[in-house]
């Protein structure tokens, strides 16, 4: 099993060196929001995390969750460990007080989340897919509505699920065919099949909220009829408590590579009691709360997974010995694999990124908050649009990193990577998910070039370079050599962003053959970004940290001398176009 220790150094030193930005400190409600506040919390979900989590991830490995007499069964220990994480509260940590949770700004509970993907993945996603739905919820629903599902959801006593996929669409969800008709008393029957829903049924809580989308019978074709439903596996009665089974049924529990703890499940619905969320035939846009907030998070479990595999990575090539290098210290004949420089360098390909991952996250939250919280409109509509910038970036490359991370980190371990011994194939098995769930990287890329570049607003990812360049504009000579790199980086990505644009208007394929280059081009410009604020704290304090701060220089310098360069090859592959894709005959 892979052992774990949650980064609090790395993570305390974000909250307390860059959390100073203008727009989030105006927000009040997180004023009491203090670094030794976020330690006593961070060092608790530690705990938690490292002792009652982490070995669920091979329980549930070993014991995939299972359909036995119409009733899912979650791994052996997931009960058990739930019963306590709810009743510590940490389920609620970012929840709203006024529904009984803790209040906590995603500054932190973005690192607890990121823990929670370090030690159990699988075991997360229980209560992962009820905060989404609370969040939806919290967005959309009725007061009335509110006040009767969300305490219990908060409490973690009901969880939530997210049903839109089905059958014949996945990504097109325009093709849906879940009907609901409308009954006298307002109600609906929904009727229909869902596949691969998480948490679609399991053994943990009294209550499933299934959020459920669905085509009301008098509904346009296409996405534009759409609409968002609640549907309970219990009817909830007037008083608060469950009453009735509702017309929700599990067809099967699939069978899958990794997250096998993880509960996917086929749901059919026959007639099945639902309760319209919002506007009729505006379910997609609402739905889209729940989804973009899971975006963001399944970018966090790829930084949680890479996290656990560098470090167990670090680790075994400080112990397991092979070979001599030049800088030998060998005794016995060989030498630790760390001194191998190729060794050496996958280890700070994971953790230049996995830092820089990091921070950037970091970012978001606070843009997030604002984009929430904050009382100035014009403050909150350019964070939004940050955020909306943001989140395939983070969804996609973090996931994508962590599919090389993982599987450097199997590399590092030779043929003790690839069986079983030491829980670092399951890693790679259980992250291989991300890239896929929440739309497809392709998808979010697609997302990125079509519709976030640019929006009613403006040139958001002209005002996104902007920014950049504001704040890294640095006073400090030693950050400025940096800089002096990132800009030329920049100019590769305003070059490619025209580029794109352009080509918006009058060729589809060569948007789309390029779209991932973009994406990733934006998003190694976005960790150097990160990195260039890193440097900055790290100059100006290296007396006070010397060996934490040499560390992050050292690492920074590798990003930009061995990471970013990434980004001009992807804007060089995607401008040769899309003809010597498309002409290409593949009968
Ligand atoms: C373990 C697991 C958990 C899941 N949990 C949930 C859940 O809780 N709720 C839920 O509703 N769904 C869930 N899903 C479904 C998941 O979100 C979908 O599998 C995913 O969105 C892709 O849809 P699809 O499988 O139908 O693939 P398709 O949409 O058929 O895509 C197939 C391929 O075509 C590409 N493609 C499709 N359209 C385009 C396009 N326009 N441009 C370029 N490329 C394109 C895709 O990128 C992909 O590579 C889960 C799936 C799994 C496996």
């Amino acid at each position: 099993m892979p052992s774990y220790t949650a980064p609090l150094d790395d993570m305390l030193f974000l909250f307390e060196k860059l959390r100073d930005n203008k727009n989030y400190n105006e927000l009040e409600k997180y004023n009491e929001v203090n670094l030794d506040l976020a330690k006593d919390i961070l060092e608790e979900a530690a705990k938690i995390n490292q002792n009652l989590l982490l070995p669920l991830a091979l329980a549930g490995d070993e014991n995939p969750a299972k359909l036995e007499n119409g009733v899912v069964r979650t791994p052996p220990g997931y009960k058990e460990a739930y019963n306590k994480y709810i009743e510590d509260g940490w389920i609620s940590l970012s929840c709203d007080p006024k529904y009984g949770g803790q209040g906590m700004p995603k500054t932190i509970s973005a690192f607890f989340d990121e823990m929670l993907s370090s030690t159990s993945l699988s075991f997360k996603l229980y209560s992962e897919l009820t905060i989404g739905a609370y969040n939806c919820l919290l967005h959309h629903a009725s007061d009335e509505t509110k006040d009767k599902y969300l305490p219990k959801m908060v409490e973690g006593k009901w969880s939530g699920t997210m049903c839109l996929t089905e059958p014949v669409c996945g990504t097109d969800l325009g093709m849906l065919k879940t009907k609901a008709e409308e009954q006298a008393d307002g109600t609906f029957k929904i009727s229909g099949q869902k596949i691969f829903i998480t948490s679609g049924d399991h053994d943990l809580t009294e209550n499933i909220i299934h959020l459920v989308i669905a085509r009301a019978t008098d509904s346009p074709k296409g996405t534009k009829g759409i609409s968002l439903f609640l549907v309970p596996k219990f009817i909830v009665n007037e008083d608060g408590s469950t009453g009735t089974r509702n017309g929700v049924s599990t067809g099967s529990v699939e069978h899958k590579m990794g997250i096998k703890g993880s509960a996917t499940c086929v749901l059919n619905f026959d007639e099945a009691t639902g309760y319209l969320i919002g506007t009729k035939n505006r379910g997609l846009n609402q739905m889209f709360t729940m989804m973009n907030l899971e975006r963001i998070l399944v970018g966090i479990q790829g930084l949680g997974i890479s996290e656990i595999a560098y470090q167990n990575s670090l680790a075994y090539a400080k112990e397991r010995k092979q070979g001599k290098t030049n800088n030998t210290k060998s005794t016995n004949g060989a030498d630790f694999i760390i001194e191998h420089a190729d060794i050496r360098k996958s280890l700070l390909n994971m953790k230049s990124i996995i830092e820089g991952e990091r921070a950037l996250c970091f970012w978001l939250s606070q843009q997030t908050e604002v984009s929430l919280n904050h009382p100035n409109e014009k403050v909150k509509k350019e964070a939004s649009d940050y955020v909306s910038l943001m989140t395939p970036v983070v969804k996609s490359l973090f996931t994508d990193l962590a599919m090389e991370i993982t599987s450097d980190a199997m590399q590092i371990h030779g043929g003790y990577g690839f069986t079983k011994d030491q829980g670092i194939e399951q890693l790679y098995r259980d992250n291989r998910i991300t890239p896929i769930y929440e739309g497809t990287n392709s998808v979010q890329a697609a997302d990125l070039v079509s519709r976030k570049l640019l929006n009613k607003n403006g040139n958001i990812i002209g005002k996104f370079l902007e920014m950049i360049k504001e704040e890294t504009n640095s006073k400090n000579e030693k950050v400025k050599i940096f800089t002096k790199q990132l800009n030329y980086y920049l100019d590769i990505l305003s070059k490619f962003t025209d580029w794109i644009i352009d080509k918006n208007k009058i060729d589809k394929d060569d948007v789309s053959s390029a779209a991932n280059d973009y994406l990733k081009t934006l998003g190694y410009v976005s960790l150097a970004y990160s990195w260039i604020k890193i440097l900055e704290v790290s100059f100006k304090d290296l007396d006070s940290n010397k060996k934490f701060y040499i560390d992050k220089i050292n690492t920074a310098q590798f990003y930009f001398e061995k990471i970013l360069p990434r980004a001009e090859y992807h804007y060089k592959s995607a401008i040769s176009g899309s003809s010597n894709i498309m002409k290409f005959n593949f009968n």
